[in-house]
Formats: structure tokens, sequence, C-alpha cells
């Protein structure tokens, strides 16, 4: 179907542009005005048109925990959030640490996906930290890099033995910082968890770990990648190993820059995740990384689960939200109307950013690139409702939320994906 988007300002961070045009869709690519004939005109007039999102870091989980979300629903909730990419992590069940498993998912998602899947591949058999995944195979079927999220790896010698291999394929390690020995708990360690006698989880537990990775990195000469960082000195260090020439990158998600600890209050287990939302001095310092560019990337960790394992109290409650369909909204409405980052860095960082973490060559709304566009309101606020989500879960701190940059349609290769 050849599809013309018509009179939409269109921002494009790779292409450093921002102006009003028409784009022009045919066979899966952007291509120009000569000879075209279109099949469906979408009028774009007063609205934004923005690079397909890409984000690095989300939980599928199928195989194994259909009832929270699969690949359908998950990517169908993705297109709904203005992503034409998303890159799954390992933690299904079984693990994604062998070939079969990466297949099963590409196979499914290019079949039934509403848009492109990346399978993230464990980093340790079983996800058990104890010997390495079948990396070298698993690469070839189609991984774009190695973790053992949900868990950290909390050896040093596994963790170095996982960078050197990956670097072997081009692949990047992606840590979930923990220190696992003191990182019992239910919230942040401070003041409310003391307040509502909550078990808390110290800063330090993912700092001890943010600081074990960059010195291994800066050892070995090797890149890692450090996902979702939440407090003031992970990206501190970050900050500091970045200017000594560290090949470290990082990510942080949404609820680190608009939500505090202050969330937990009521025993309000839609703010419970790992790691927990941290005092306002982080979330004042986590934006401040996003501004001047120490943090990378912004990842949603779109964590779904079941009512049930969330209507629980607040110790037994699983941890992690769902974040497809808010990512970007806040993203625009604390970081760009908020007034610390333009409209194209906050692009990049769900663009280019993720781009460049998993290899994936460069991508502009120009002839020539495959279609990933969307088109969104950036100038009518709406109230997010977590009853439309399109995806199985509701576990969302952001129900009721005002916010601005509503995803109207999402194009990903060519074909409507979501339409408002
Ligand atoms: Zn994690
Ligand atoms: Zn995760």
């Amino acid at each position: 179907m050849n599809i013309l988007v018509q009179g939409g300002r269109v921002v494009d961070p790779a292409a450093g542009t921002d102006e009003i045009r028409d784009i022009y869709v045919s066979d899966g690519r952007i291509t120009t005005a000569d000879d075209f004939h279109a099949d469906r005109i979408i009028d774009a007039a007063g609205m934004t048109i923005i690079p397909g999102l890409i984000d690095a870091h989300c939980h599928l989980r199928e195989p194994g925990f259909e009832y929270r979300e699969d690949i359908v629903s998950g990517t169908r909730s993705a297109a709904k959030g203005g992503f034409t990419t998303v890159a799954c992590m390992p933690n299904t069940s079984p693990v994604v640490d062998n070939t079969a498993v990466v297949e099963f998912i590409v196979n499914k998602a290019r079949e039934k996906g509403y848009c492109r899947v990346l399978p993230i591949g464990a980093a340790t058999k079983g996800q058990k930290g104890k010997e390495l995944a079948e990396i070298g195979l698993m690469s070839e079927a189609g991984i774009v890099a190695i973790s053992d999220d949900g868990s950290p790896i909390e050896r040093a010698d596994m963790m170095r033995k996982a960078m050197l291999y990956a670097n072997q394929f081009d692949l990047k390690v992606i840590s979930h910082c923990e220190e696992m020995s003191i990182a019992e708990g239910h919230m942040n360690e401070g003041i409310v968890s003391l307040e509502l006698g909550l078990r808390g989880i110290p800063a330090v537990a993912e700092e001890i770990m943010v600081s074990r990775d960059i010195i291994l990195a800066e050892y070995l000469k090797l890149p890692i990648h450090l996902a979702h960082l939440s407090t003031a000195r992970s990206i501190d260090m970050v900050r500091q190993a970045k200017a000594r020439g560290v090949k470290v990158t990082c990510e942080t998600c949404p609820h680190y820059f608009t939500l505090t600890e202050e969330a937990c209050r009521g025993f309000n287990t839609m703010a419970k995740m790992n790691p927990p939302l941290r005092p306002e001095a982080d979330r004042q310092a986590i934006i401040a990384g996003l501004a001047d560019g120490t943090i990378d990337i912004i990842a949603t960790d779109h964590a779904p689960h079941h009512s049930d394992e969330k209507d629980l109290e607040f110790g037994l409650a699983n941890n992690g939200i769902v974040g497809f369909e808010t990512a970007f909204a806040l993203g625009y409405t604390w970081l760009v109307r908020g007034g610390h980052l333009s409209l194209a860095e906050l692009l990049s960082k769900m663009t280019s950013g993720p781009a460049a973490l998993f290899g994936l060559g460069e991508q502009k709304l120009e002839p020539g690139y495959p279609a990933d566009l969307v088109i969104a309101d950036l100038d009518t606020s709406y109230v997010f409702d977590r009853d439309k989500i399109a995806g199985k879960a509701r576990n969302t701190p952001y129900h009721g939320f005002e916010l601005f940059g509503r995803v109207l349609t999402t194009i990903q290769g060519g074909k409507i994906r979501y339409e408002a």
C-alpha cells in the first residue's frame, strides 16, 4: 500500500531536520514524490512526524508467561506507544539461552507481531550464572545483545567471560546492576521505607555493581551497557568513566525521571519495581544525566504482570510496570515540555541510542530508508487510561495522569501497525 503522510512537521534527529513536508511510503520504504500514486492519504497537518521508536529493554513474557503478555499483545501495545522495534529480555520460560527459543521468538514476531522484535540472549545457561549460554549460535540466530536481566551476573569472573565472549560476536553485555547480598527489600531504603515499615533496598545495591562493571570494562577495554540506572551516584560514576574513555553506555526508564519513592505511600504496588523508585535528588540527577548526555538511552523495562500478582500486600507483589504506551508521552511531557531536553534529544535517546547499542545502523526519515515512523499530537493533552492499554496487563502507576505526546499512527515497514 502506498501511503502519503501529508503536511506534518517532520522531526528527524538523525538527519538534523525539523520541517513541514510530505512523506511518501511505498513498498516498505520512504520514497519520493516522483510517479507516486497514493492508496491512502493521511492528513498530518498540525501533527508531528517522528522516527519509529526503538525500545532497548522490555519483557514480552513469551514463551512461558503468556498470562501476563505474549509476543502479539506486547507488540500491539508497543506499536500503540510508537515503537517500531523492541528488544526483549531473555528471562522467559524456557530462558532464551539456545537457538531454538531465539528462532521461536523471531518467527512468531515476524508472522504475528505488530512491530520488529529483536531478542536478547541470556549470558549464562538458564540465567544461573554458572556457565556461558550458546552465545555464538544465538548470535547467528539473531540475538542483538546478551543479558541475564531479571538477575545480575553475580560473579565477576563470569561477567568477564561474558564480556570477552560476547565481544567476539560484536555483541554487548547488558548488565542488570544489583548486588544481591545487600538488595533484599521491597522499596528504596530511606525515610519513606522507615515510615511505611517496609524493608528497604539501599542505593548502594545498584551502585556497587555499577562500579564493578565499569572497573571490568576499563580493565578489559571492552564495552558494557548498564540497564535501568536509578541513582545519582550511578550516573556520576558513568559520567566520570565516560570522561576517562571507558566504553560504558547506560539507560534509564521513564519512571526514574517522573516518580519518586513517595509513590509507594499507601502501599501502592503499582510503584513497586526493581530497581526501586528513589528520592527526589536521584530523580533530578537522572534528568541531569539525560540532559548532559551521560545517559544514552530511555528504555521502558516494560514488565507486564497479571493483576493477581499486583493486587497483593506490598511485600508480596511482583516488581515492575508496563511501559510501552506511556514512555514517549512521559519523556515528552517531563523532559521536553519541562525544558530539559529538545524533542530531537529525546528522540535520539529512543531511536539512535538503542540502534547504536545493537549495531542496527542509521535510520532516517528520508527516501531509501525503511518506512518506520510515527504521527504524534504534541499539543493536545490527554488523560492516560489504563483500561485502554492494548497489551494484556494493567500494572501502571500512570492511570489518570495528564500527558502530552499522544501517538496517533504508527507505521512500521510501510504498514500501518496502529491507528488511533
Ligand atoms: Zn533488570
Ligand atoms: Zn528488565
